[in-house]
């Protein structure tokens, strides 16, 4: 088994490789090590191996281990990357340093009165159902244009809203995946086209273990990934 120290060397090399074959600089993207449902000692090794990015699905797991390394916490950044109900958001302000996964105005709006609250500003993304998926969170593309709208008419000073965040149908090969990497591009571009005075959508998050490559190649500038870096996940227990 290789260690998180060889997973991120590789890992890093497929990045920087991805990048540049799509004449692209591997500084543009920002690898976020997924920890969910793994020990804090995973999260101890791969910092110590010089990653500082970190995403987390569940407010109440992250916490402990945010509290548990807070004497890192200046070069430490964590992500939000679950879904994210109301009643967590307040915790999930204070918490971490991005939000991936805004789905609806009202949760931006719980966010933003928060991040007054605490005095932060605090960056987000908005979660794109990129193939209005059933299964999946996240605004349907065609709801996009009306969202930003009304977002931008309200007052809140107090997000960042940096760009959009996918996760793909699930596909056993990461080339079915592109199609949906590519509409993401797509959207981002449109939008940022068409707001381009009111909003900066510099990122794109998307892409994970098994199809970053494909995601690097068409735009993405944060890679999630988990079971690459720490291995397999154990199942959730019911
Ligand atoms: C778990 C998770 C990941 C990481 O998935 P891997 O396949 O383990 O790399 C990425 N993004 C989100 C939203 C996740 O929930």
């Amino acid at each position: 088994m290789s260690t998180i120290r060889e997973n991120l060397e590789r890992i890093r090399y497929e990045i920087s490789h991805a990048a540049k074959r799509a004449g692209r600089s591997p500084d543009d993207i920002t690898l976020v090590a997924v920890s969910k449902r793994k020990p804090l000692s995973a999260v101890q090794e791969a910092l110590l191996c010089g990653q500082e990015v970190f995403g987390e699905n569940y407010v109440q797991e992250a916490a402990e281990k945010i509290d548990a390394v807070s004497e890192h916490r200046g070069r430490m950044f964590w992500h939000f990357i679950g879904h994210l109900q109301r009643n967590k958001a307040k915790r999930a302000v204070e918490l971490f340093d991005f939000i991936e996964t805004v789905d609806s105005l009202k949760l931006l709006r719980a966010i933003n009165r928060y991040a007054t609250a605490c005095g932060k500003i605090m960056p987000v993304l908005i979660q794109v159902n990129i193939a209005g998926e059933k299964s999946k969170s996240g605004m349907v593309p065609e709801d996009l244009d009306a969202f930003v709208e009304t977002m931008l008419a309200g007052d809140l000073s107090r997000v960042d809203v940096q760009g959009l965040m996918i996760l793909p149908p699930w596909s056993p090969d990461p080339e079915g995946s592109r199609q949906w990497f590519a509409r993401a591009k797509e959207l981002k571009e449109r939008l940022s086209a068409r707001f381009s005075h009111d909003l900066d959508l510099r990122h794109l998050s998307m892409g994970m273990s098994g199809d970053f490559q494909v995601a690097i190649e068409e735009g993405a500038t944060m890679v999630r990934i988990g079971t690459a870096l720490f291995g397999e996940r154990e199942p959730v227990s019911a």
